[in-house]
């Protein structure tokens, strides 16, 4: 009996001994795969997989002091959220339209203080312009974003380390309705109908320089995809389901 026990604690221990580099190895990897660059570049989206009818529309660049208002009245007639990727100082030149924004169920996003061109060079730049665009929409209304758009869609692994850092996700899109160079409404409406699926994220503006077709496009695309039993999330909402 003595002699079985004895024998059963060395395959034991020789059994230890044989996997512990084994063991040694998972431990290495795991602790290297919860600081490492995977969990930054997991860290970007353009859209979801697998959320059943579910889309998010985006609107750059804002607030704009006259063109949000007409888009917010659109989406609230609709009863639509959207989120609205905000510049931090165009959020304290019109902090009345980010608290509009919260208050009508919308999502605020980062997409810097004063849309940083991204550059190797500005990389830092980049850092304190998210914090001072987070600091101005948190003064406004008490809320921090955790979502941040670069300028342009502009990410690499760097810009992707910072979003990290910072306790953010990079939203990019898969659908640009290229509304910021004046596309008449028909294209937009096309691009955003005869392409939308399950999960995208849609690209809009809300603050565009000179004549802006994304509110009449609007009014066409919103009825249309609620008719194809499409359902309208925020972003963080999109990244939940
Ligand atoms: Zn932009």
């Amino acid at each position: 009996m003595k002699n079985i026990k004895k024998r059963e604690k060395m395959y034991f221990y020789s059994f230890l001994l044989a996997f512990l580099p084994f063991f040694i190895l998972i431990l290495s990897l795991s602790v290297k795969g919860g600081v490492g660059e995977r969990k930054d570049i997991a860290n970007v989206y353009s859209h979801k997989e697998n959320c059943d009818m579910k889309i998010a529309l985006t609107f750059d660049d804002g607030p704009h002091g006259v063109k949000t208002a007409v888009i917010l009245d659109i989406l609230k007639k609709y009863s639509v959220p959207a989120t609205f990727f905000v510049l931090g100082e165009n959020a304290e030149k019109h902090p009345e339209i980010i608290k509009r924004e919260i208050k009508e169920g919308h999502e605020i996003g980062n997409h810097t203080y004063s849309h940083l061109a991204i550059s190797e060079k500005n990389i830092s730049g980049m850092r304190d312009e998210i914090i001072k665009t987070e600091n101005s929409v948190y003064e406004i209304t008490e809320y921090r974003p955790k979502l941040f758009r670069p300028p342009e869609g502009r990410c690499n692994e760097n810009i992707a380390s910072i979003a990290a850092s910072l306790d953010y996700s990079v939203i990019l899109w898969n659908i640009d309705t290229r509304d910021w160079a004046h596309t008449s409404r028909d294209c937009i409406v096309d691009m955003v109908l005869n392409n939308i699926e399950s999960g995208d994220i849609v690209l809009f503006h809300d603050a565009v320089s000179g004549k802006s077709n994304t509110a009449d496009a609007l009014e066409i695309i919103i009825p249309k995809l609620k008719e194809k039993g499409y359902i309208f999330v925020t972003v963080s909402e999109l990244l939940e389901s």
